[in-house]
């Protein structure tokens, strides 16, 4: 289907469908960057609704950090709740992009952002909506690359039959870097472009790798199959927080956050060893106050947001607000 068929489907389906302003883009500060000016497109998911994944704060970043790059586009596509994902199904239209209406299949590029293990079915359901094969051996050049990051894949291994590669750490900047390789290699064939990605620090691609079990059947890890490949995936970390993302997309419908996010910091001092959020976080880094407040005016003037989400592992955010609230105070009094 192309971009205007899939317009004119959605005028018949949308008058029956709950809140229509999920599916239909065009939000303020929304991605506006034209289609055919693009040499690489990328789409990027929340495996969950609009709702939700509009409040998603690692997803507006990495599709500023790839929007940035004057030659690079990146739009967004979230899962239909119940009803529309039925009237998709019955009137044959594929997942789309909610910037372009473009299907997901015209990108070269799907991003997957998996914060937590509850969306791996979610997952299936977005591949499976987009006309894709579940199973990435089973995906050819007629599809995108189907990259997957966030704190869940630290463990890749439950959905590494589905995804061609995982970003392990943080994609801030890792996310220009596999946008840049797989444009570099993409008349190459898509074996040439997953090892291109196994290259990258911080990039696992799942079916370059083997596992190895003792003679009793104890998994004693996994190895390259080819002897130019890392032997180990490393982390990938940010040294320095980057910038604050500030133009945020502004919803038209309500959404579970009705208010723009700002990580003040990143990790957590304390260490707790069962803590996966303190645990794969690390190192602590912290915004200093002054680049935190240069944010927040930022974002008011650039979304009129009326309220602010400071982001930090619970501890931390307790502790700094009260250190803090002096210049917030004086803050708001400048901004007002
Ligand atoms: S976020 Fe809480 S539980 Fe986790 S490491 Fe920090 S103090 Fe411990």
């Amino acid at each position: 289907m192309t971009p205007h068929d899939i317009q004119t489907a959605l005028e018949r389906l949308l008058p029956g469908i709950e809140k229509p302003g999920r599916y239909v883009g065009g939000e303020y500060n929304s991605c506006a960057k034209p289609w055919e000016a693009a040499d690489f497109r990328a789409v990027m998911a929340f495996p969950d609704i609009y709702d939700l994944g509009m409040s998603n704060l690692g997803t507006m970043i990495l599709m500023d950090q790839l929007n940035r790059e004057p030659d690079l586009l990146c739009e967004r596509v979230y899962c239909p709740w119940l009803d529309m994902e039925a009237a998709m199904r019955g009137a044959g239209i594929p997942l789309y992009s909610l910037d372009s209406y473009h299907p997901i299949t015209d990108f070269d590029l799907f991003a997957i952002s998996l914060p937590y293990e509850q969306l791996y079915t979610n997952v299936l359901n977005l591949l499976d909506l987009a006309g894709m094969p579940l199973r990435a051996r089973e995906r050819d050049a007629r599809y995108p690359i189907v990259i997957a990051g966030g704190h869940s894949t630290y463990n890749p291994e439950p959905m590494a039959d589905f995804i061609d590669a995982f970003v392990i750490g943080e994609g801030e900047e890792v996310i220009v870097e596999i946008a840049r390789a797989l444009q570099a290699t993409r008349r190459q064939g898509r074996e040439v472009q997953l090892r291109a990605l196994a290259r990258l620090q911080g990039v696992y691609v799942p079916r370059l790798y083997q596992p190895v079990y003792s003679v009793d059947g104890h998994l004693l890890g996994t190895e390259p199959i080819e002897a130019s490949l890392p032997k180990t995936v490393l982390k990938r970390i940010v040294p320095v927080l980057p910038p604050p993302f500030t133009r945020f997309i502004v919803p038209n419908v309500d959404t579970v956050h009705n208010r723009a996010p700002i990580e003040i910091m990143r990790g957590c001092t304390r260490g707790c060893r069962f803590c996966h959020a303190g645990m794969v976080t690390r190192p602590v880094r912290q915004r200093s106050v002054a680049e935190v407040i240069r944010a927040i005016e930022d974002i008011i003037r650039a979304t009129g947001y009326e309220e602010i989400g400071l982001m930090s592992s619970p501890p931390q955010i307790t502790a700094m607000c009260r250190r803090w609230s002096r210049p917030f105070r004086s803050a708001s009094r400048t901004v007002a």
